[in-house]
């Protein structure tokens, strides 16, 4: 009998957070009702935000940013190429264009020299400068946020920071989501994520005008406050539609499972901590490469990423698979994806990101991974580790 295959996410959902969406089958509220508040401030307070507006998903959430940031038609929007795809798709989906920064090779989050540099050309060769930058908190760990919000006060560009790796990450001690150095934040609450609803996501902020703009927006652009309104109220049924808004709701049913698992956190964040401080010991002798946490990071662990060497890259991931470890690769640069090639991007214009993505495995990690489970990915990966590095290296690489 071969063993059950070790993902490298997965969800945890304990009986509670079982009662708590039972519980919302049988009230009045299906979608966003009382639940959807509650969650949000409940979001808000333990990131330390003002306000929070909850979404369907992390990729609305993110496209609620960009619009309330008013990011349109002739703007550009500039994140890091190793991504899931949906922190550049945002801005295309508000007309605007899109560009990428490299990555710091340590670190792996957008490189600040890389970003202070591109600033600096582009304003020197009358290029184009963004009308927001998006710096991804790669893998849970925060990206250098007091420096990029030096250079948006400089440069005069909004941040957003997606966030869907790293809620319950800290930079300078202060959780991510309180907004120090940036107009909004995003998270996502897909399974594989830190916390889940299923699918959603949401955006903190501590601008109320921002705030009401994205709660609005979410709901086709429609507003009943009487502030709002062009005219008189027609009367108890009146509202209006102001802009062209979504449908990009959550449920009540999202938003219970949502606090519940929120009461969680600090268990999922500790757990996390404890299996990468694991695999930092039992594969320290490897000839790995890890993401390098710096002294203002305290990472959210969302990944566990190791780079091998290039040309052992395949065997080892294919050993990996063959172990019953469901390794995978986050992420293929985005610029690389045939949509963006299709819009100009090629390759060799991001080395440090590509060259990363030749390199990177993500091990699994997640709160419900237990011991016995993480030394069987140990072990596989010292096995397929040795097996690549004995065999010759292939003459196409
Ligand atoms: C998951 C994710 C998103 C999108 O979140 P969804 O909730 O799946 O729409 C955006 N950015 C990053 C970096 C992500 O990992």
């Amino acid at each position: 009998m071969s063993k059950p295959v070790i993902p490298y996410g997965h969800q945890s959902i304990d009986e509670a957070d079982i009662d708590a969406v039972v519980a919302v089958l049988r009230s009045d509220w299906l979608t966003q009702g009382p639940l959807v508040p509650a969650f949000e401030n409940a979001v808000a307070d333990r990131c330390r935000a003002s306000h929070a507006v909850a979404a369907n998903s992390g990729t609305s959430a993110l496209h609620l940013a960009c619009l309330a940031l008013d990011v349109g038609p002739g703007d550009v929007v500039w994140t890091s190429p190793i991504t899931f795809v949906a922190s550049a798709n945002c801005a295309i989906y508000c007309g605007a264009a899109v560009d990428f920064v490299d990555i710091d090779p340590l670190t792996w989050c957008m490189s600040v020299s890389a970003l202070a540099g591109k600033l600096a050309a582009a304003r020197a060769g009358g290029g184009q400068l963004p009308k927001v930058v998006i710096p991804v908190h790669f893998a849970g760990q925060p990206c250098d946020m007091a420096a990029i919000a030096e250079l948006a006060a400089a440069y005069g560009f909004r941040v957003i920071e997606d966030a869907s790796h790293a809620l319950g990450a800290k930079y300078l001690d202060v959780t991510v989501g309180a907004g120090a150095h940036s107009d909004i934040t995003v998270l996502s609450f897909h399974p594989v994520k830190i916390i889940t609803t299923g699918e959603g996501g949401m955006t903190l902020t501590n601008d109320a005008a921002l705030a009401r703009r994205m709660a609005r927006l979410r709901s086709h652009g429609i507003s009943r406050d009487p502030a709002d309104l062009s005219r008189p109220s027609d009367g108890p049924w009146y509202y209006e539609q102001l802009e062209l808004g979504f449908n990009y709701r959550m449920t009540d049913i999202q938003a219970a499972l949502g606090s519940s698992q929120l009461a969680r956190l600090d268990e999922f964040l500790a757990r996390r901590t404890e299996i990468a401080r694991r695999y930092d010991a039992a594969l320290a002798d490897l000839p790995l490469r890890r993401q390098q946490v710096p002294e203002y990071a305290s990472s959210a662990r969302h990944l566990y990423v190791v780079r091998v060497p290039a040309a052992k890259r395949d065997r080892v991931f294919a050993g990996l698979r063959a172990a019953g470890i469901g390794v995978n690769v986050h992420y293929i640069p985005v610029h690389l994806q045939p949509y963006y090639r299709g819009r100009g991007f090629e390759e060799g214009q991001f080395p440090e990101a590509e060259s990363y993505y030749r390199e990177a495995i993500s091990l699994p990690i997640f709160a419900a991974l237990d011991p016995a489970a993480q030394e069987r990915v140990i072990q596989a990966c010292r096995a397929s580790l040795s097996a690549a590095c004995a065999e010759p290296a292939p003459l196409n690489r």
